[in-house]
């Protein structure tokens, strides 16, 4: 997908701090970290947000997902980790490439919204 910011990262055009990267997926720290740890965890595909996602896709989120727990416990995540991924205007989604951020190193407000 051509001026995309995080498939630009996948080819190493734009430099990231990784954290994980295997075949289909990869995992940097956020630019701009919100919680003390702040990684997001990326398809190597290109896909636009979760409201993209279909059946095709299933084994690679649940991919996704048994790498953000491997993480958690390599990152020493025990007090607690946040996922979220925001999709579309409403969420506040910012890069057009699906991406879950994993938050943790600080108590976090239960209220979602
Ligand atoms: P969104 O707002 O779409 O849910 O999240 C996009 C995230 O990408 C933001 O947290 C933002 O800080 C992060 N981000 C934006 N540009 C870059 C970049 O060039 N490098 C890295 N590592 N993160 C970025
Ligand atoms: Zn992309």
């Amino acid at each position: 997908m051509e001026d995309c910011l995080f498939c630009s990262i996948v080819k190493g055009d734009i430099p990231s701090t990784k954290v994980y990267e295997d075949d289909v997926c990869l995992a940097f720290r956020d630019i701009n970290p919100l919680a003390p740890t702040h990684i997001l965890v990326i398809p190597k595909e290109h896909i636009a947000s979760c409201a993209e996602l279909g059946e095709e896709h299933e084994a690679l989120i649940g991919h996704i997902f048994t790498v953000i727990a491997k993480l958690s416990k390599e990152l020493g995540l025990k007090d607690g980790f946040r996922v979220v991924s925001n999709s579309g205007i409403d969420a506040g989604q910012t890069v057009g490439h699906l991406h879950f951020h994993v938050l943790a190193g600080k108590p976090m407000n239960a209220k979602m919204v």
